[in-house]
């Protein structure tokens, strides 16, 4: 086809990768053992760049300085007005290498580069103007308590944080953690995705150079099982926040139990619905249930994944939804106009294409896409599937690919309980003009986030999370602050009870 054949020429990204190393104590280091991995382009699977490769003891290291940074540095002692103008004059640097950091990240993820250059590079800095503008408003209570007692709460940083991020949004998960940590005045030690490495580290100079004192944020880059067990069960870091797959998330759990009992919080996986009512303007209600799929090459924790339609539209629905899916665009994600670009890696491009097999295995009918597109790099032609059932595996994991499940209801309180009965909860989508079907769905779905007429609507003043095992705690918002922060009740007696 021409889309496989465009796919041939590799469009060279616009931009050298200049760092490599770990970010520890403000300083570009190699890793303690010499190791380096390779971080590879989604497209061809060729070697971007050899990356220092952080473990147990690297992890040592950033705790140490981030342990110092804490204890005897500035920044939790500066005012909170001086530790908000630097999260600004970063914000300020974001803006100014938007073009640079969106091709970094472009070129070690896969997703189009007007994406990461207009949408997730801007998003990145009004996260942290959002949270340079809590820094000066966070404070504790006055608390009329029981008798002669002046009672007042102290809102203090909890101390080192651990943050281990994915590789779908590497720079707006890094954001979503290093934001409200700064804010309360914590220190980091992040690590990122072994798959996304790069885009981190040039924010991580630029941080720097808008002012960070050194130790404050520690960048790790490496892999989960030594890299991020180190974080999760150490004993001198005080709070873990972990964004990624549910079973990883079990393990952070336990090891964060079985070290220091250090407070954990999980952003975890998804099996959304995203119900289309039968008063649905079909066409809208495609277009939206499309990208509430598609969006980020289908790796979104909260993708519509499984997208519940009413029968009386159903029939069209599918027809539309598949005519969608053969549409979008799909190619170098440097070209302009691309809607879809390659999936991570290997192994997650070998994982879709399986449970592309197992839905076709478990006789849903197959409507469009249902393999890769050209012979190199990782792209998954968009893929509908439609009379799925819900005891399909197709319809209970998470597939995290371009591959829509399109499942049929006849009324209200079936699609409750059907969108209700699954692990996860952590967001829905509803498509309807009645007033009452969205109340009662949003109250009777449990779920974090429930999207009436939109979706993927993730400002940064509002709160996300999960509900079951879709993870524990809310970030974003007003909400992420008491994540990083611990409440100390101080209580003096008073010797004129009076006045
Ligand atoms: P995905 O399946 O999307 O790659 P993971 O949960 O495997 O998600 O990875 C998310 C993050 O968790 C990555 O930074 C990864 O390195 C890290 N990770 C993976 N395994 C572990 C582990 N055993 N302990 C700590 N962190 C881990």
């Amino acid at each position: 086809s021409a889309a496989a054949a465009a796919l041939e020429n590799t469009i060279t990204p616009p931009v050298k990768v200049e760092h490599t190393q770990l970010l520890i104590n403000g300083k570009f280091v190699d890793a303690a053992s010499g190791k380096t991995f390779p971080t590879l382009d989604p497209r061809t699977g060729e070697v971007i760049a050899q990356v220092a490769e952080g473990d147990k003891e690297d992890v040592n290291r950033a705790v140490l300085a981030a342990r110092k940074a804490f204890d005897e540095g500035p920044w939790p002692r500066m005012t909170a007005y001086e530790r908000s103008r630097i999260l600004l004059r970063f914000a300020d640097l974001i803006e100014k290498h938007n073009d640079e950091i969106a091709a970094l990240e472009t070129w070690d993820n896969g997703k189009p580069y007007e994406q990461s250059a207009q949408l997730e590079v801007p998003m990145l800095a009004r996260v942290f103007r959002y949270y340079a503008g809590w820094a000066d408003k966070i404070h504790g209570m006055t608390v009329p308590g029981d008798g002669s007692h002046h009672v007042q709460t102290l809102h203090e940083p909890i101390g080192v944080a651990g943050q281990i991020i994915p590789w779908n949004f590497p720079l707006l998960m890094l954001s979503w953690k290093l934001g409200p940590a700064l804010a309360c005045g914590n220190t980091i030690v992040l690590k990122t995705a072994e798959q996304t490495p790069l885009s981190a580290l040039l924010v991580g100079r630029l941080l720097h150079e808008a002012g960070l004192p050194e130790g404050v944020v520690n960048i790790v880059s490496g892999f989960g099982a030594t890299a991020g067990a180190a974080i999760a069960s150490h004993m001198d870091i005080d709070k873990v926040a972990f964004t990624g797959s549910t079973d990883v998330g079990k393990i952070i759990l336990k090891l964060a139990s079985e070290s220091n009992l250090k407070s954990v919080t999980l952003e975890l996986g998804g099996k959304s619905p995203f119900i289309v009512c039968e008063d649905a303007d079909v066409d809208q209600a495609v277009e939206l249930a499309h990208f509430a799929l598609f969006f980020n090459q289908g790796q979104c924790c909260c993708a519509g994944s499984r997208t519940f339609v009413h029968e009386k539209v159903y029939d069209e629905f599918v027809e539309k939804a598949k005519a969608r899916a053969i549409n979008r665009s799909v190619g170098d994600p440097f070209k302009s106009g691309i809607e879809q670009g390659p999936q991570v890696d290997s192994e997650q491009f070998k994982k879709i294409l399986k449970y592309i097999k197992h839905g076709v295995d478990s006789g849903a009918t197959l409507q469009a896409g249902g393999d890769r597109l050209g012979s190199k790099g990782y792209y998954i032609q968009p893929t509908v599937f439609s009379d799925v059932k819900d005891d399909m595996l197709i319809a209970q994991d998470e597939i995290f690919g371009p591959v829509q499940t399109i499942l049929k209801f006849k009324d209200l309180d079936e699609v409750i309980a059907r969108a209700n009965n699954s692990r996860y909860g952590l967001a829905a989508g509803v498509f309807t003009q009645n007033l009452d079907t969205a109340n009662r769905l949003s109250r009777a779905l449990r779920v974090g986030t429930v999207w009436i007429n939109c979706y993927d609507v993730l400002d940064i003043t509002i709160p996300f999370g999960g509900y079951k095992m879709s993870g524990i705690g809310r970030e974003k918002g007003i909400y992420s602050l008491s994540n990083y922060l611990q409440v100390k009740a101080v209580v003096t007696a008073l010797k004129n009870p009076a006045w």
